[in-house]
């Protein structure tokens, strides 16, 4: 995603913050500074409380991305955002029961962390909640508190609020899925996605009118991400079942203009101005020697003062897919090995080049082929 910093790798997985990250440090910052008598020291427990709180959300999130990877499927990045994480499969699991385990991993997590704060405050008698309330002025004393007691308190709070807040029914929130991946037990795929996304929907709209009325404005902001998220879900689902029902023999580009491996880097300039096509396959007598890209031609230009060979800039390692494997496969195939072009084969013969744009392109139409069916079908009906 656009205007994220990679801040850590852990366990293979990249670990991302999104830039508006730093917004909520330093709105943590002046909040709790505010609350302090001292302010620098409450803006640096204001910043101390917000990381802690993202240390959890990563943890929750690596909580889904280890499961996940039981199952074989690797996670591309887990990337923080003001509203929460999210950790990127580079496929979605295929069995339902898959799906309940990696959602059910994330919640988990928090439970445990949550457990472990309440042993801590179980064993350190300064910790006790009547030792708390009873030194100070009362409850309200707790949320104004820049001790570890209060840090302990408050990230105690935020746990089992995340994890009742990611149990929620609805997409996309964890709970959601756990609904699918039930329904999913007993219904196929399409239709249980449909029932949970309806009934997320429900929710959101229920949740936000509550955030509007009660003047909770993050609520209701949230009932918004929660109602878009569900409407992506049943159209990712649909684009499934068109991408499983189609090959990639059909989706790649059959005129595609090709080089030969004596060709210049001035010929690809001509095509890349004459031309939309980004990717070009070098080949020699029919085999695939390796593709060169608008942006290798790009450097090459940038680097190299005379006018060489294709084959000096190609990159000769190829991902390879089977004119046979579906749209669906291709795509996971090619997120699992970051691979943007792949050379499509049919058995040993090369056939051309495909590339993550082509499928989106190929399924954008069907998806639209596939509604002019259906309103026909209806329209036949009435
Ligand atoms: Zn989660």
């Amino acid at each position: 995603m656009a205007w994220s910093i990679k801040i850590a790798q852990v366990a293979n997985i990249p670990i991302k913050v999104h830039i508006t990250f730093f917004l909520i440090l330093g709105l943590s910052a002046a909040q709790w500074a505010g609350r302090s008598g001292d302010a620098v020291f409450g803006a640096l427990f204001g910043i101390v409380l917000m990381l802690a709180l993202f240390l959890c959300v990563t943890l929750h999130e690596l909580g889904h991305s280890l499961m996940a990877r039981v199952f074989g499927i690797e996670t591309r990045e887990i990337l923080l955002m003001p509203l929460g994480g999210v950790a990127q499969l580079s496929k979605s699991p295929d069995k339902p029961r898959q799906e309940l385990l990696i959602a059910l991993a994330g919640p988990l997590v928090n439970v445990v962390i949550a457990a472990f704060l309440l042993v801590v405050i179980g064993i350190h008698p300064d910790l006790s909640l009547s030792n708390l309330l009873l030194d100070g002025a009362g409850s309200t004393r707790l949320t104004n508190d820049t001790s570890p007691a209060g840090l302990i308190y408050w990230l105690l709070a935020a746990n089992v609020s995340l994890v009742v807040f990611n149990l929620i029914p609805a997409f996309p929130l964890d709970g959601g899925r756990i609904f699918r991946a039930l329904l999913a037990m007993r219904l196929d795929h399409a239709r249980a996605t449909r029932i949970a996304a309806t009934v997320g929907q429900g929710i959101a709209i229920v949740l936000g009118i509550y955030g509007v009325l009660s003047g909770n404005l993050l609520l209701a902001l949230v009932a918004v991400f929660v109602f878009v998220g569900a409407a992506q879900e049943t159209n990712g689902t649909q684009a499934k079942t068109v991408l499983v029902t189609r090959k990639v023999g059909d989706a790649y580009n059959k005129h595609s203009i090709t080089l030969q491996n004596g060709d210049r880097i001035s010929r690809v300039v001509d095509y890349l101005l004459t031309s939309y096509q980004p990717d070009f396959a070098v080949t020699f007598g029919g085999r695939l020697l390796g593709i060169v890209t608008r942006e290798d031609v790009m450097k090459a230009l940038a680097v190299q003062p005379n006018d060489c060979y294709v084959a000096e800039i190609m990159t000769r390692d190829v991902f390879k897919l089977s004119a046979t494997d579906t749209l669906d496969e291709a795509r996971d195939k090619m997120g699992e090995h970051n691979a943007r072009v792949a050379a499509v084969y049919d058995g040993e013969q090369f056939l051309g080049l495909v590339s993550q744009d082509d499928i989106s392109e190929a399924f954008a139409i069907l998806m639209f082929v596939n509604r002019h069916h259906q309103l026909r079908a209806m329209n036949a009906q009435v």
